[in-house]
């Protein structure tokens, strides 16, 4: 499963970061939400530095992660979160 957020939607309001805090963060200055971790969490890299860094790139979800991605798709209210299975 790979997941993606189109920024141009996100309305910022962190209900992904609520359901799933291990994958999604919103940047408050930005405020839009943006994917951490994932592999680079796995690999022991500093997440909070890694961020989406474009519209178009998928991340594969590890499979301990999957349903708490998958709560967040649904909660997000603008839709803006992508999942391909
Ligand atoms: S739930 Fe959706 S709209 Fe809200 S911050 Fe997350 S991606 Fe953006």
């Amino acid at each position: 499963m790979r997941v993606r957020i189109d920024k141009n939607l996100c309305a910022g309001n962190g209900l992904c970061e609520e359901y799933c805090p291990t994958v999604f963060k919103v940047d408050i200055a930005e405020g839009k939400a943006n994917i951490i971790g994932l592999g680079e969490a796995a690999l022991g890299k500093d997440i909070a530095s890694v961020h989406q860094p474009n519209q178009k790139e998928t991340w594969e979800v590890p499979k301990n992660l999957t349903q708490c991605v998958q709560n967040a798709e649904l909660a997000c209210p603008t839709m803006c979160i992508y999942i391909d299975q």
